[in-house]
């Protein structure tokens, strides 16, 4: 049985005193839940929300990761090391807004999760198509390249265990256009048949969330598709009873 996975990207959002407000809503609201809940804050919040998240169930995570696993010359970068030691568990890797903003590669996208995972940090994995290329026909094309970067390194179905894939189509992103459920669940559905092909074993046990535009309204349709297995939530992260209602849709 695959556990559900609710994780709020707060991407460059939030003040000190916001932060404060959203944790202590989503610790009072939360309740017993059997999804596992995730906030990722922007970096320079995590050790205050890690301090807020003392004792509850909700994990705490990161928007990226370096692909060098200690210390060094990589300005503006955070290693494993130092989000293990602040009680990051998760790292989002590969967000849309990673590649297309700040021209991330596949390659380097790939490195970053092998680096995780030797850091002891899930990755999330975010995969997902431009709608040019839906439009065109290729977004199994693309989606298969983008786990091939992964697979093709020499521990790739190994390091896909470990990790979270997310499916995110770029175009359902920030923009109040979510995929329908049927869209969203052939994607997964074709992930799993792609990772399939290497190993049976990944294809069933790798938790795959799906993220663009999910909100209080569309979660409980996109999250009981028999492939999806929780969300990745921007926007609607960052407004408790939005939050909670889609983390109870996946619980
Ligand atoms: C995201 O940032 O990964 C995301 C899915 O954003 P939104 O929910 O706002 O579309």
């Amino acid at each position: 049985m695959r556990r559900p996975l609710v994780a709020g990207n707060w991407k460059m959002n939030g003040t000190r005193e916001g932060v404060v407000a959203l944790i202590e809503g989503i610790k009072a609201g939360l309740g017993d839940t059997n999804a596992d809940v995730l906030v990722c804050p922007p970096a320079i919040f995590i050790d205050s929300v890690g301090s807020l998240l003392e004792g509850s169930q909700v994990k705490l995570g990161a928007q990226n990761i370096c692909q060098e696993a200690e210390s060094g010359a990589y300005t503006g970068e955070l290693s494993a090391a130092m989000l293990t030691e602040f009680g990051c568990s998760y790292a989002i890797i590969g967000h849309s807004e990673r590649r297309h903003v700040y021209g991330e590669a596949d390659k380097l996208v790939a490195e970053r999760v092998a680096a995780a995972v030797s850091g002891n940090v899930t990755p999330i994995f975010c995969i997902g198509e431009l709608l040019e290329e839906r439009e065109k026909g290729t977004t199994e094309q693309v989606i298969a390249q983008q786990l091939d970067a992964v697979l093709k390194l020499d521990n790739g179905v190994a390091l896909l265990k470990e990790t979270v894939l997310a499916y995110e189509p770029v175009w359902a992103i920030g923009t109040g256009k979510t995929a329908s459920p049927e869209q969203a669940q052939a994607v997964h559905a074709f992930i799993r048949s792609h990772l399939a092909k290497q190993d049976e074993a990944l294809a069933v046990g790798i938790k795959i969330i799906y993220g663009g535009s999910v909100n209080a309204a569309n979660a409980e349709n996109l999250l009981g598709m028999p492939d999806i297995d929780g969300g990745l939530i921007g926007g609607a992260s960052l407004k408790v009873n939005d939050f909670l209602a889609i983390c109870k849709a996946a619980g």
